[in-house]
């Protein structure tokens, strides 16, 4: 089958490699479509030993013994490997699995190839009207933020403050919108997809030529109740602390691994009674709730889907995404 290798410093070869093989609960899937993300660009440039892509829907060709998943079964593929008898697994957050054995397309190989092992118990199958494109937008890009809105009670807000735009923010854009959340702002630097977020009845902000904060305390004075922050850079979860009202949530979605100091200058973490919330990935039935909204029309998740590119033209693929002219961009194996 061919397979994507990325070699480091954004070289990316097409190879040739053996077919696998479905071991005990593994299903093999044909790979339809799988996202490209932007934690994705990190071992783009570093350098990766396995088959990339965690953003994987596809149809299973053959499953192996002890499968509960059957041969011809559309799925999206939930990345954490969790161990489906913990507590947590047992409430359907394999995203919170103790014993959770990595993500697949980091600790195993992954979608940009023309087939890829999936655990059976890592199976999310599509509903009958869900496309591929479809499901995979239906992970990253509305499971996460979805995730994040759910635990931010998002459905009581009457402002939100979306920093940043890129896939899993615009994703977050949707569903407040899905939820009924009258005022959500959003600041991105890209006029591609503030355009976006305007179709989809947000308020676009460029922080290049406005000044967010003046802009948001002229309609909130003491900042909006919600702020979802979508970059992951210590300047933009400061800025949500900043922005966030008193009593307010501020739910950080974007990928940060480095260390948060808490305390501002302006004193807001001692005295605001503030969330802070720090949420990952979501769970199954979360998933299964988001495609119902699919099919209910209150969720626009083919909107969400903007380009696709043949995996032979997968660095096109990422030189697109770097421009921010896209949201989720999908290659077709
Ligand atoms: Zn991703
Ligand atoms: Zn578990």
């Amino acid at each position: 089958m061919r397979a994507a290798y990325f070699r480091g410093d954004g070289v990316i070869d097409i190879v040739d490699v053996p077919t696998p093989t479905p071991g005990e609960g593994q299903l093999l899937i044909k790979v339809a479509a799988n996202g490209v993300c932007g934690s994705d660009r990190k071992i783009l440039q570093g350098g990766f030993n396995l088959i990339p892509g965690h953003e994987v829907a596809g149809t299973v060709v053959e499953a192996g013994p002890g499968c509960q998943t059957r041969p011809g079964t559309r799925i999206a593929a939930y990345i954490p490997i969790h161990c489906g008898e913990c507590p947590f697994c047992l409430q359907g957050k394999g995203n919170l699995c103790p014993n959770m054995k990595g993500l697949l397309g980091w600790a195993t190989d992954g979608g940009y190839a023309e087939y890829m092992l999936v655990p059976d118990r890592c199976a999310l199958p599509l509903e009958d009207g869900i496309s591929f494109a479809e499901g995979v937008v239906l992970l990253d890009t509305i499971g996460t933020s979805g995730h994040a809105l759910r635990l931010s009670r998002c459905w009581d807000a009457e402002s939100v403050l979306v920093i940043g735009a890129g896939p899993v923010g615009i994703g977050a854009v949707a569903g407040l919108k899905a939820f009924g959340v009258p005022n959500v702002y959003v600041t991105e630097l890209s006029a591609y997809r503030r355009e976006r977020v305007a179709e989809l009845g947000g308020i676009p902000i460029d922080p290049t030529t406005e000044n967010v904060e003046e802009r948001i305390r002229a309609q909130h004075p003491y900042g909006v109740d919600i702020v979802v922050e979508a970059v992951g850079t210590l300047p933009t979860i400061w800025q949500s602390m900043d922005l966030v009202t008193r009593g307010g949530i501020v739910n950080i979605v974007g990928e940060y691994w480095g260390k948060v100091e808490l305390e501002r200058p302006k004193g807001t973490w001692m005295i605001n009674d503030m969330t802070l919330i720090r949420s990952f990935y979501f769970t199954i039935p979360e998933f299964h709730e988001n495609q119902r909204m699919v099919l209910d029309g209150k969720l626009n998740a083919k909107g969400l889907a903007t380009h696709t590119f043949p995996l032979e033209e997968i660095k096109a693929a990422y030189d697109l995404f770097d421009t921010g002219n896209s949201l989720k961009i999908l290659v077709e194996p």
